[in-house]
């Protein structure tokens, strides 16, 4: 089965309003030529997403979210819940990023309930899952990503699990500079996809989407994205500059 590429710039907690609609309209353009081939996905900061919809009106790149709560209202300050993400035009959101996982102890099970809430509420998750450098170093990658995924997916349908896109983000990887190679990450992805086999059978297996993220650039993009799992990209840094995003798209 051919799975369409699908690349993903996660803002983070950067740009404000006029760099964020900026910066979109120049990632519109730049990836223009590739739109038949990719999907092209931009995550700004929560704010910003309106304008961002906005500001690429009709065109081939997707918005999504960094982040949201499982529940649909409620006392839950500080958090968005997903309807109020589809409302303004949002089609994805980012599940169990490192950081969350890391800096906000967000647990699987809870990636997990998010997961589940973005299908309820027609969005399309991107779960992240992967391994500390310690936990690389003592030959746990495949168990801790194995839990993740299994936890993260919990509950849902095969329907739901066929749309669903998971990243495989290796932790020492992420904003480091330092990039798994095309090797270590077609393993853990191949290794992913076996575990989605057993889960849900070999057809939604292959057709489950795995992104890998970290410290992608447009000098390892082609080589990583050439390798037989890896089905895209989820773009920290690189995804800041329209140019180095789009030559990302176009590897
Ligand atoms: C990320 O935050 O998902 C990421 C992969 O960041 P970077 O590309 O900067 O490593």
């Amino acid at each position: 089965m051919t799975r369409r590429r699908i690349i993903a710039g996660n803002w983070k907690m950067n740009t404000d309003r006029d760099e964020a609609v900026a910066l979109a309209k120049a990632v519109a353009d730049a990836t223009a030529a590739f739109a038949a081939d990719v999907d092209v996905v931009v995550i700004p900061p929560a704010t910003l997403i309106a304008p961002v919809v906005d500001a690429l009106g009709d065109s081939h790149v997707a918005v999504g979210a960094q982040n949201m709560h499982p529940e649909v209202r409620g006392a839950y300050t500080g958090e968005l819940a997903g309807p109020m993400l589809t409302s303004v035009g949002c089609g994805y959101v980012v599940c169990g990023h490192s950081e969350r996982r890391q800096l906000f102890g967000e647990t699987s099970e809870f990636v997990g309930a998010k997961v589940a809430a973005a299908h309820r509420f027609g969005l399309i998750p991107i779960l992240c899952v992967g391994e500390t450098l310690e936990e690389r170093e003592a030959g746990q990658t495949e168990a801790i990503v194995a839990d993740q995924l299994k936890r993260g997916i919990d509950g849902l349908s095969k329907e739901q699990l066929a749309e669903t896109i998971v990243a495989y983000e290796p932790v020492w990887a992420i904003g480091t500079g330092r990039t798994a190679t095309p090797e270590q990450a077609q393993a853990v992805h191949a290794h992913l996809r076996g575990i989605l086999k057993q889960r849900a059978g070999a057809e939604v297996a292959e057709a489950v989407r795995i992104q890998y993220g970290g410290s992608v650039n447009p000098s390892n993009a082609a080589e990583l994205l050439g390798a037989p799992d890896i089905d895209g990209a989820l773009v920290g840094g690189a995804s800041l500059k329209a140019e180095t995003f789009a030559s990302i798209v176009g590897a």
